[in-house]
């Protein structure tokens, strides 16, 4: 039997107009980077100012696409689908 690979993840695309602000995704991608729980060494960055709700996603240059995990980490807790994947063709 042929076991199929899955396609590699070529970029994270953002839709912020569904993120609550959570950070579930800056949780995660530092478990992923340090087996911890520190938003600081995130490589996703949720930049949000309470006073005007002007809210930024940022991706930054660490990112490196979750390597060696199933799926990206930052995708699979943002349960409200702000982020995903976008698999090479
Ligand atoms: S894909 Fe992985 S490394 Fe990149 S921002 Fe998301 S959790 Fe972090
Ligand atoms: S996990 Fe999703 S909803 Fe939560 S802060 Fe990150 S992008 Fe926004």
């Amino acid at each position: 039997m042929t076991i199929e690979k899955e396609s590699p993840i070529s970029r994270i695309t953002i839709k912020p107009e569904k993120c609550t602000v959570c950070r579930s995704c800056e949780i995660a991608c530092s478990y992923h980077f340090k087996k911890e729980f520190n938003p600081k060494i995130s490589q996703i960055k949720i930049i949000f100012d309470p006073k005007s709700a002007d809210l930024r996603i940022s991706q930054e240059n660490g990112c490196d696409l979750c390597k060696n995990e199933k799926s990206p980490l930052c995708v699979k807790y943002c349960v409200r689908g702000a982020l995903n994947a976008e698999k090479v063709e």
